[in-house]
């Protein structure tokens, strides 16, 4: 069967699941061909395996999510493996990870050689990434979860890049730091689950969405402020929930008065981000 065959076999079946992308990145795969212009380039050539790809079809309709049938996940400008043990990498956090890479440049300089921590690091996404435009910084990435730091240890070796991973919960694993410059975190945020997409409840590691309350994790990164294992000159950058700057405000307002911080919104106009940055009254969040 040809791929020209198989492509116009599967547009009949075309459905919520079996989406257009399903079908055009599951013959991509199969021959190795990185974009649908390749894939048309080669449309009259034999479909390597066929069998393979029915298997990934039948979980696809079954409500699989795609990144888990082929095991890897596309995040800002290459492929992460990813399994059932993390989360898949969301748009929302390619933009925390591209803006996160701009003002450390502002802070810190091009070529920084300060210690970046990722905090609940999941396939290792937001680490690795700032490993790799920062490669003098001193990385560390975290996780409650085995399962995801062995996913999270693949990805980093695909990225030839060499990250320090420590196993534990929170800030156990960074207790006994000092000098810390950047703190960078996704954390769970979801208190109520009838927000989140079947797919996701279905498929997706609970222990990387939910959090009761949903500020908890972000009260617990937050006491980092006050704490000595901090830099004098720091940035902390989180991903948050769409409905929790109100919150959070009142938390930095209460606790942390005078703290600098600046809320961002997501290009669906969302409240999703939050820095939170120590630096003598300078202003690098405009
Ligand atoms: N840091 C990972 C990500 O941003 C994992 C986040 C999580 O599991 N909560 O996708």
């Amino acid at each position: 069967m040809t791929y020209r065959e198989l492509y116009f076999e599967l547009k009949k079946k075309e459905n919520k699941y079996l989406n257009n992308t399903a079908i055009k990145t599951l013959l991509q795969d199969d021959g190795g061909f990185n974009d649908f212009f390749n894939l048309i380039s080669h449309f009259d050539e034999e479909v390597k395996n066929l069998d393979k790809i029915n298997k990934n079809i039948e979980r696809i309709m079954n409500g699989e999510p795609l990144q888990y049938v082929l095991g890897y996940a596309f995040f800002v400008n290459s492929n992460y493996v990813v399994d059932e043990n993390v989360l898949i990498p969301r748009q929302e956090t390619e933009e925390l990870a591209v803006a996160t890479l701009k003002t450390i440049i502002k802070m810190f300089g091009k070529e920084p050689k300060i210690k970046i921590v990722d905090i609940g690091t999941g396939s290792g996404i937001l680490g690795i990434y700032l490993k790799e435009y920062f490669p003098n910084s001193h990385v560390i990435c975290t996780d409650i979860s085995e399962n995801s730091l062995k996913i999270a240890k693949i990805n980093a070796k695909n990225h030839n890049v060499e990250i320090d991973f420590r196993q534990g919960d929170m800030l156990e694993p960074i207790k006994n730091e000092n000098d810390i410059s950047v703190v960078i975190s996704n954390p769970p945020y979801i208190g109520d689950s009838s927000s989140v997409e079947p797919q996701t409840l279905k498929y997706e590691p609970h222990l990387a969405l939910f959090a009761e309350p949903k500020t908890k994790y972000y009260e617990i990164i937050m006491t980092l402020i006050d704490s000595a294992i901090m830099s004098n000159k720091f940035l902390i950058a989180f991903e948050i929930g769409e409905d929790m700057k109100e919150e959070l405000t009142r938390i930095l307002e209460e606790k942390y008065m005078g703290i600098m911080y600046k809320f961002e919104k997501d290009i669906y106009g969302k409240d999703r981000y939050l820095y939170i940055i120590r630096d003598e009254g300078i202003t690098y969040v405009a």
